[in-house]
């Protein structure tokens, strides 16, 4: 369609999830007009990210040292964990402002159809911690799906066991969806809300 450097633009724009062909060659152009000190931002946030972001050692969130923020702050309670499926889940806690202990997060959620079992997970990590004998509750806030359901169910079984307290967040947040779609009022009501499984 069109010739070299603007059509492989387009063409690698148009492999990042929720960007189709109309959205790719929008953007293409956008950065062909834009100011060359804003794309050279953008250049460089893109390579920083890959450059510096790596995983917490401990809990598996995005961090930039070998342990992320959270596990870094010693005013946070190591009694209660929050088991996540992605980073992108812990910010949505976050921001609910109800959650002051540590998270685990998986990777993912336990899914037959894409070859995603629990091995696939970081569960032995979290049983690795648990051992630790800190945690006296762990929230299971995985997401209201098929795959989170089935996430939480296993986990729930795998660690009962150990006396712990399990919970799950309270329903209210929309089925079938994402935890990070719920707004804050929502997730902070369902952390408030709680019930043991
Ligand atoms: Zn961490």
């Amino acid at each position: 369609m069109y010739e070299g450097a603007i059509q492989d633009l387009i063409d690698e724009l148009g492999r990042l999830p929720g960007v189709g062909p109309k959205s790719a060659q929008r953007i293409a152009f956008h950065v062909l007009a834009a100011d060359p000190a804003d794309v050279k931002r953008l250049a460089q946030a893109l390579q920083r990210v890959k450059d510096l972001v790596r995983f917490c050692t401990r809990c598996y969130n995005v961090a930039e040292a070998d342990l992320c923020r959270i596990c870094r702050d010693p005013r946070r309670s190591d009694e209660v964990f929050c088991v996540v499926e992605e980073p992108k889940d812990v910010v949505a806690i976050e921001r609910t402002g109800e959650f002051r202990g540590r998270y685990h997060v998986l990777g993912g959620a336990i899914n037959p159809l894409e070859g995603i079992g629990p091995d696939s997970l970081r569960i032995r990590e979290l049983m690795t911690r648990l051992a630790e004998g800190t945690c006296k509750e762990l929230i299971l806030a995985t997401d209201p799906n098929t795959e989170g359901e089935a996430t939480a169910t296993y986990l729930a079984l795998m660690v009962k066991p150990m006396g712990l307290t399990v919970t799950r967040l309270a329903s209210g947040l929309p089925v079938g969806g994402d935890l990070e779609y719920a707004d804050e009022i929502t997730l902070g009501r369902a952390f408030e809300g709680r019930r043991a499984v």
